[in-house]
């Protein structure tokens, strides 16, 4: 494993969630695939190509840490368990089926598979495609994997299935979760962040989707850091928690929960870090002043570094690094400088199939995506030089 320092090149650390836009070329293929048009090899090819292009793009923003888009994956939620999001070569004892997972503001839903029995194994790690994609890359690069807690969503919510108990069921997710973060690792990531979107949709009470209404928030905690403790400190430093209100087709599902409903329990995890969508909130103030009351500096032997999100992911306006700057300077008045740092608000496309509305294209919002990122990156080194930090000077 190398010595990335996220300090590297701009001085408050600056990391993206994960995934990028997929081109209408590769959503295609996905959909040719599904409709058996097409080989797994084709589909592979169209993924790989889309991945080169991500990477060469992504060092071209001038980013310390890049992903690869997350262009091989079903989407942030399924890519261990299925091959597309049609349901093609879904792993062993899933069925179509299962709960929402959310339900958008725009009213459209994203669906999980069920359990049906039990062992629970994934199909695929991400290490799988991380492995291929770093080959790719010359600059560092990091990871991000599906929280247990949002696997959990595939057992019953209520009652237990007939010979795999939900005990039995929790042990073999937290392993499979665990696997996945240490084998990130193994293959080159420099850091790995845990997607946890199903955190302030916990709160959310949505009659359509009871889960939502079942009050699985501490639950879900205590289930994420059974994998996150399985973790020496020096690991965590370089383990995230990406929180958000969701992103799909340019929606959200949990914008109008509040943060407060969320936060105070976020900061319970012993993570190193958390990605935290927060460019798009209205109440900017409040949520900072939460933030920096809530994260810790002890978190079982790691300080908590908070990256805000300084770029909306559904929305083609692309924000100066001016604004990005004064966003930062602004939230150093509640966290403390040292423990700062900026990202986006979301993955630009967490589903591999992603009209994006808003955008007009896909294709569109690549380009903005890129934009935004290449501002994200300018304007944290603009505020880091306002708030007097230093790039380290190489060894
Ligand atoms: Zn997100």
């Amino acid at each position: 494993m190398g010595s990335y320092d996220p300090r590297t090149d701009t001085g408050i650390p600056t990391e993206p969630v994960g995934s990028l836009p997929r081109p209408s070329r590769l959503q295609k293929a996905y959909a040719d695939y599904d409709a058996a048009k097409i080989t797994k090899d084709e589909l592979e090819s169209f993924q790989d190509e889309a991945v080169e292009d991500s990477i060469t793009r992504g060092e071209a923003t001038g980013a310390p840490i890049i992903s690869d888009g997350e262009q091989h994956r079903s989407s942030f939620a399924t890519y261990s368990i299925t091959d597309t999001l049609a349901g093609t070569g879904l792993a062993d004892n899933l069925s179509a089926g299962g709960q929402y997972f959310a339900i958008f503001a725009d009213g459209h839903n994203r669906q999980l598979p069920r359990l049906t029995g039990g062992p629970f194994r994934y199909k695929s790690f991400s290490s799988d495609s991380l492995k291929k994609s770093i080959k790719l890359a010359s600059k560092p690069m990091k990871q991000a994997v599906i929280a247990p807690s949002m696997l959990a969503l595939l057992y019953p919510l209520n009652g237990e299935l007939p010979g795999y108990s939900q005990a039995e069921f929790e042990e073999d997710l937290c392993n499979e979760c665990e696997k996945d973060i240490r084998q990130a690792f193994e293959a080159g990531a420099q850091r790995v962040s845990i997607d946890f979107t199903e955190g302030r949709l916990a709160t959310r009470a949505d009659p359509r989707n009871p889960w939502t209404g079942a009050g699985k928030l501490p639950y879900f905690i205590e289930l994420n850091n059974r994998v996150i403790d399985r973790f020496s400190a020096e690991e965590r430093t370089k383990i995230g928690v990406h929180t958000c209100p969701g992103g799909d087709r340019d929606s959200v599902h949990s914008a109008d929960v509040p943060y407060s409903d969320l936060l105070p329990e976020l900061f319970k995890l012993n993570a190193g870090y958390f990605l935290m969508q927060f460019a798009s909130e209205r109440d900017k103030d409040p949520v900072l002043e939460m933030i920096g009351k809530h994260r810790r500096e002890d978190a079982n032997g790691v300080p908590q570094v908070c990256y805000i999100g300084v770029t909306v992911t559904q929305s083609p306006r692309v924000e100066s690094a001016q604004e990005i700057c004064d966003l930062l300077v602004r939230a150093a008045d509640f966290i403390p400088k040292e423990r700062l740092g900026s990202t986006d608000d979301c993955g630009f496309s967490p589903f591999s199939i992603d009209e994006k509305p808003n955008h007009g294209s896909p294709d569109y919002a690549r380009e903005v995506a890129f934009q935004k990122i290449a501002n994200r990156v300018e304007g944290t080194k603009m505020a880091a030089e306002k708030l007097g930090i230093g790039v380290p000077v190489a060894a």
